[in-house]
């Protein structure tokens, strides 16, 4: 008799989260039951990591070799749409799925369960003890709240958890295990709290979403309209469905950090807070949250990119609000747009999606056009506040002294807002005192050793400073190219030095410089708001960060000190942004009761984008950038990818950009432009250089660059790193 034929082993695939990861074979032992989406622990060389089961085993290992997983974790499995959604947007990015999955598992911790809480009850039958003060404030404590860890009633007593061990020695005090409080603080957020009375177009709007909602289904709604129409009022209306369903939301903010009014709002309308996503929170937070989410429990999130990785496993709404905003584009790593990738998550889900602005992208008025996405539209500001008037300042004929910046004529508008006691807001997208520093003598620049970029003043820390790689230095007293002392002329201005105009112009006057360095973190920014709105403040000047979402009533006017500066530079995108950029600021004036009025300082009146911001003529000004992109069937009318090639040794930079530019794709729908030396050819110490890859709209240019990549073979000691539609051209 012949022996039986020995069994194939049980395998499975396995994503593990590695920058250049995919999925790996492994054999189940036979006690183990795994299903799609389980976390498990696997060994991996000589280490032991956590990924992900993935399906069927590619069987490329042969069996002999195949190692057992170690076992699963006492986690949630990762959903089937996220599992999906990683693959989709790795395809799209051309990334490694383990790269994609990293930010999908984010919080490795989460994937233990959290541990038991011992904590203290007073014991039901107490044995007689020696009474100290601090002992009779324990009990005391106890006595008016539930059981908690030792260290707390310690600290609500007063006293040292010594005191709590020995009472629970002594028999009076008993410890009792608890479940871990991951909810966070305060109430949930309640969907049948009624919401304010809405306005006729309001509530067209807001029925429209509340039942794409009910409904369910994948949809894409543009919610467009003028900052103050009230879009957030609308919006929060489909969030109230989406929760009575029993669904989880997810909101998605640019800059979260800095949107304590909009978390305000948000508390006001619901009775309750949403849970944050963003890069500020404590390891413990993200934790609890990741695993809240994950269970279910989370019903809102309110957070930034990254939050569209969480595993929400009941996801009934999106919304991405400043839908237009150039943050929600990811640079690092994986390169992605968080509000297309929102979208394809929505899709996946199928789920309704909600595009929040009043200045939405070129991209998504098309798609609008197209009948891709559907749009809403709110006309008039809430309330009697009306529209600012918008003018501009021919910079040209204004007689402004030399190392000054504000006009004579923006003079008088400030001068006018303070005395009838008003705010006033000067916009200036520049942090630092001044963003050049040169020799009077011999004309050298300080530039950033490790980038291609200038170092930056900043005068109230005292040093130079780098924007690109933090790199910082003080102020040489020589300079190291003519060797002359104190030859050094600060160039241009930065915030902090149109401060310093501004006292020397109006010495009175409460003055507060907001910008990402000044303004750090969530309660910098609510503190700041709170300032405002209490009037303790009479003039903002900010940069980007306060151009958006604000609403302060007593504001009314808003300077543009360099309405020009985003014009310049070859980027794509230039005069859209700086047209929303500028839209957004002037959309912070008059927006209570009393009229707005803003001003734009520019050497170009009659450039395309001041002329429509003047006219109120956003829809004329995207048709027209729709035909020049069509024209040179630029993106969304093209396809664009860059491949930046990157590393720390310029040759084998070069070595292989030029084999990049030898392997091109060729044909008749495709160009490479480059290599070249990016505009950054030099950044945190590493040399880059870039091809820009042009196709037609129907060309699969994900499948292009594979091939690409690998035919061109790059050495290992360089990167390429590929960004699909770049917004950043640096
Ligand atoms: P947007 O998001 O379009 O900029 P908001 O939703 O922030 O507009 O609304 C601007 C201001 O008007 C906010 O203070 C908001 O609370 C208020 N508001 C908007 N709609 C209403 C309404 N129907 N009833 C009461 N207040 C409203
Ligand atoms: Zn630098």
């Amino acid at each position: 008799m012949t022996p039986p034929a020995e069994t194939k082993p049980r395998t499975t695939a396995v994503m593990l989260p590695l920058p250049l990861g995919g999925t790996y074979d492994y054999r189940v032992p036979a006690s183990m039951d795994l299903n799609d989406g389980d976390f498990v622990a696997v060994p991996f060389g000589p280490r032991r990591t956590i990924g992900v089961v993935w399906g069927e085993a590619l069987g490329d290992v042969p069996d002999a070799r195949l190692k057992d997983v170690i076992g699963r974790l006492d986690a949630p499995p990762l959903p089937e749409i996220m599992r999906r959604f990683v693959d989709w947007v790795a395809r799209y990015t051309v990334s490694a799925p383990g790269a994609v999955l990293k930010m999908a598992m984010s919080v490795p911790d989460a994937l233990t369960p959290p541990k038991p809480v011992t904590a203290y009850a007073p014991h039901p039958d107490p044995a007689d003890f020696k009474k100290t003060k601090a002992r009779e404030r324990v009990l005391k404590v106890l006595q008016e709240g539930p059981p908690r860890p030792a260290a707390e009633l310690a600290r609500e007593a007063g006293t040292s958890p010594g005191v709590v061990k020995s009472l629970t020695e002594a028999g009076v005090l008993m410890p009792v295990t608890m479940a871990p409080d991951v909810s966070g603080s305060g109430p949930e957020p309640d969907w049948s709290t009624p919401g304010p009375e809405l306005s006729e177009d309001q509530s067209k709007a807001a029925v429209s979403l509340e039942k794409a909602t009910e409904t369910g289904g994948f949809s894409v709604t543009l919610l467009d309209g003028v900052p103050g129409s009230g879009k957030t009022e609308v919006y929060f209306q489909a969030v109230a469905e989406a929760l009575k369903q029993d669904g989880q939301v997810l909101v998605l903010l640019p800059e979260i950090a800095l949107s304590a009014q909009w978390l305000a709002r948000f508390w006001k309308r619901f009775g309750g807070a949403p849970v944050e996503w963003h890069s500020d929170l404590t390891p413990a937070k993200r934790r609890d949250t990741w695993r809240a989410v994950a269970e279910g429990r989370t019903r809102v999130v309110v957070g930034a990119r990254s939050a569209l990785f969480l595993p929400f496993p009941n996801l009934k709404l999106i919304v991405a609000d400043e839908e237009h905003d150039a943050s929600f584009k990811q640079e690092d790593g994986v390169i992605y747009n968080a509000r297309d990738m929102a979208v394809v998550r929505a899709q996946l889900g199928e789920i309704p999606i909600i595009l929040a602005s009043a200045t939405p992208a070129l991209e998504t008025v098309l798609n609008v056009e197209s009948g891709r996405y559907k749009s809403l539209h709110l006309h008039d500001r809430h309330g009697d506040a009306a529209l600012p008037d918008v003018d501009t300042i021919d910079m040209r004929a204004e007689k402004t002294p030399s190392q000054c910046w504000i006009s004579p004529t923006l003079q008088d508008a400030l001068k006018k807002t303070f005395a009838d006691g008003e705010q006033a807001m000067l916009f200036l997208n520049r942090r630092g005192y001044a963003p050049l520093t040169l020799c009077r003598t011999c004309g050298h620049r300080l530039q950033c050793p490790r980038c291609t970029a200038w170092l930056v003043e900043h005068r109230r820390g005292g040093r130079l400073q780098c924007h690109h790689c933090g790199y910082h230095a003080s102020q040489p007293q020589q300079c190291p190219e003519c060797e002359n002392e104190d030859t050094f002329a600060a160039c241009g201005p930065g915030v902090e030095r149109l401060a310093e105009e501004v006292e020397s112009l109006f010495p009175d006057i409460r003055t507060v410089v907001a910008a990402s360095d000044t303004i750090t973190g969530p309660d910098a920014a609510a503190s700041l708001v709170r300032r405002i709105e209490d009037h303790d403040v009479d003039l903002i000047i900010g940069t980007q960060i306060v151009a958006k979402g604000y609403h302060f009533p007593l504001l009314t006017l808003v300077g543009a000190v360099d309405a020009d500066l985003g014009l310049t530079g070859g980027d794509l995108r230039a005069a859209e942004r700086t047209h929303q950029l500028l839209y957004q600021v002037a959309g912070r004036a008059g927006r209570g009761e009393r009229p707005g009025r803003v001003l734009l300082q520019t050497y170009m009146p009659d450039h395309p984008v001041m002329q429509a911001l003047k006219a109120g003529g956003r829809d004329q000004f995207l048709t027209a950038e729709a035909d020049g992109r069509r024209m040179a069937a630029m993106p969304p009318f093209g396809r664009l990818a860059a491949l930046i090639v990157s590393g720390t040794d310029e040759s084998a930079v070069d070595a292989a950009a030029t084999r990049l530019g030898y392997t091109r794709p060729v044909g008749d729908t495709v160009m490479v432009l480059g290599p070249a030396p990016a505009p950054m050819a030099l950044l945190r110490g590493k040399h880059r250089r870039r091809l820009l890859l042009k196709t037609a709209r129907d060309v699969n240019i994900q499948a292009l660059i594979r091939d690409w990549l690998a035919r061109a073979k790059v050495p290992k000691k360089t990167r390429v790193q590929v960004d699909i539609d770049p917004y950043s051209f640096l």
